[in-house]
């Protein structure tokens, strides 16, 4: 087994940290006795380095399910600038030959970072079996959870995949802390008796507030002002592609911030640039969907906004974790108009499809231009999944929209404080 002394001395040597965050080296013990573990810490926390020490330590391949190619990318990059060159991503972007090679020489590797559906292609698969990785890490794992605010059907091959991997030592991370996600990553995984590694999510340093308004000029006019006002860089959400981009371009009218709009409907290229220049402080302000977060490592975002209700709690607390990561004083504000639910209702509506629309999509191959809906039955479909099975999930997820909302309602209108509310929540 590894000893403590172990950890430590690579954590110096090959990190050049000193000392572990807390629930760093509770994971690292609690992998080294062999239990598999769910660790759940708060963003910037230092989940990565978890696994990437236990690769150093134990010279086995770490094989890390990611769900965003932006993510696998920057992780592969800062190991290589630390002089850890044994690491690679496969993904879509390569070239056939690239992604032959990689999959050809994975004894050579000692990080190996993949999608859900990359991972479950057979070759893949048979390969990263055949070097026997010491380690499946499942980074984001609330992913796999339909209570989790960023809920992808293509992890729900994961639990399959471990076993035919020969049940791989797994380490699965995320911040989202509610019992339900926590319990449903066990169950997707089929790992019930997985270890918690568990630090509280209070981040005490951002100030939590709710302004409500009753007619939706009074809120522009609010924004601009909190805008002018408040220190940058900060980063305002949105649920709408349309409202975000005229926003950014009111606020750059209107104050003497660089904004910038973010969001699914920009091509790769703009969505790269405008990520870079916020990153050197090129931008003071970003306008986003939630599109925009997951990955992001920028320390000293000042304020986070919400112009529309996010879309739970869980997401709530994911996005407004991005601000003051510094421990410096930070800001997050919910800027709330009477009837916003309509709209969250609405957007719930077309993403979870009803019953008659499910037996449609089920018989019918989605298109090129289908709606998200009909690829995700499809998807469910492909993986042996009944039509009777993805209605009945369809319905427990409607239900829990229903009450996702209702939570978030609580959270506005409460009049005591929100902090408690929180914490009470979680
Ligand atoms: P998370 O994935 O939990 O959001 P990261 O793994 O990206 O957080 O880590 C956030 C930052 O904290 C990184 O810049 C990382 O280098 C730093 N960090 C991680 N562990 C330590 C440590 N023990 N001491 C000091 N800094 C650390």
């Amino acid at each position: 087994m590894i000893s403590n002394d172990q950890f430590y001395q690579t954590l110096r040597l090959r990190f050049g940290f000193d000392s572990f965050r807390p629930g760093q080296l509770e994971a690292l013990t609690s992998l080294a006795s062999g239990q598999n573990t769910l660790a759940v810490l708060p963003t910037g926390a230092g989940k990565t380095l978890i696994y990437e020490l236990y690769g150093a330590v134990t010279h086995q391949l770490v094989l890390v399910v990611s769900p965003l190619i932006s993510l696998m990318q920057d992780q592969v990059i800062s190991l290589n600038v630390r002089g850890e060159k044994r690491a690679a991503a496969l993904t879509s972007q390569m070239s056939r030959s690239e992604h032959q090679w990689v999959v050809n020489h994975l004894k050579f590797y000692r990080y190996l970072f993949v999608s859900p559906e990359m991972l479950s292609q057979p070759q893949v698969l048979a390969a990263v079996k055949a070097v026997k990785p010491g380690l499946l890490v499942v980074d984001e794992a609330h992913c796999i959870s339909t209570w989790g605010p960023d809920f992808r059907p293509e992890y729900l091959l994961l639990g399959q995949i471990r076993h035919q991997l020969g049940d791989p030592l797994t380490l699965m991370t995320t911040a989202t802390a509610t019992n339900r996600v926590k319990a449903d990553i066990k169950r997707k995984m089929q790992l019930s008796k997985a270890a918690e590694i568990i630090q509280p999510v209070d981040r005490p340093n951002i100030f939590l507030d709710v302004e409500r308004f009753e007619a939706a000029d009074d809120k522009d006019a609010r924004l601009v002002e909190l805008v002018s006002e408040l220190r940058t860089p900060g980063v305002i959400y949105f649920s709408s592609k349309k409202k975000a981009n005229e926003m950014a371009e009111l606020l750059n009218a209107k104050t003497s911030c660089r904004v910038a709009a973010y969001h699914a409907d920009l091509d790769a290229e703009t969505r790269f640039k405008v990520q870079q220049q916020f990153m050197q402080d090129q931008l003071d302000v970003i306008c986003a969907t939630s599109a925009f977060g997951m990955g992001i490592d920028k320390n000293n975002i000042r304020f986070v906004i919400h112009y529309h209700l996010p879309g739970d709690l869980e997401s709530y607390w994911q996005e407004i974790g991005r601000a003051g990561r510094d421990g410096q004083q930070s800001v997050a504000i919910l800027l709330y108009l009477s009837g916003d639910e309509q709209l969250s209702q609405f957007l719930s509506d077309a993403t979870v499809p009803q019953d008659d629309e499910i037996s449609y999509y089920f018989k019918h191959q989605p298109q090129e231009n289908s709606a998200e809906k009909a690829n995700l039955i499809w998807f469910y479909k492909q993986h042996g999944y009944r039509e009777e099975q993805i209605k009945l999930a369809f319905t427990k997820r409607r239900e829990q929209r229903a009450l996702a909302l209702s939570q978030l309602m609580t959270y506005v209108r409460i009049p005591t404080c929100k902090r408690a509310f929180i914490q009470g929540y979680f």
